[in-house]
């Protein structure tokens, strides 16, 4: 029987770089995707996303998608819909740790506390929803967005 080809989730990080919950956003991408959750997730590049790459644009519309945004302003999720898919679940740094009571976060080239431990909820957070969509029979892949709060 052939091999079928292993269901990923593409992991989109807005890594804004304005204020330091875009630092928490790339950290914890990164967490996830060479430490949590290697096999199972790919990155998708924002900055190329949105300048055209068609095999991440591709990738994003056949596979579900993680966004992980700073901010409400939502920059990654927004991208996302935009250029591919709507993301199949969207997580907002500043929301999450705020439903955890961490703040303020500071610091974006040496996270404070807050911010370490924003990294770790939000890499706690995006693995768990991972592995929800990875559960999820290929027909009923989410399309909306799941509470981001609580880890
Ligand atoms: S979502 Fe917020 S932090 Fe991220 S790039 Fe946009 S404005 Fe910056």
């Amino acid at each position: 029987m052939p091999e079928l080809p292993r269901r990923k989730v593409g992991i989109v990080a807005c890594s804004g770089e304005e204020i330091a919950e875009g630092t928490v956003t790339r950290l914890a991408a990164l967490r996830v995707l060479h430490e949590l959750r290697p096999d199972d997730t790919v990155t998708i590049c924002l900055p190329l996303f949105l300048a055209g790459g068609e095999g991440d644009r591709a990738f994003a519309r056949v596979y579900p998608t993680v966004t992980i945004d700073g901010c409400e302003k939502r920059c990654a999720a927004e991208g996302t819909a935009t250029y591919s898919a709507p993301p199949a679940a969207s997580i907002v740094v500043s929301e999450l740790a705020a439903g955890c009571g961490l703040g303020p976060i500071e610091g974006r080239r040496q996270l404070n506390e807050a911010g370490r431990l924003a990294v770790e909820a939000t890499a706690q957070r995006t693995v768990e929803l991972v592995d929800e969509l990875l559960k999820a029979p290929r027909a009923r892949r989410f399309t909306g967005t799941l509470p981001s709060a609580g880890p």
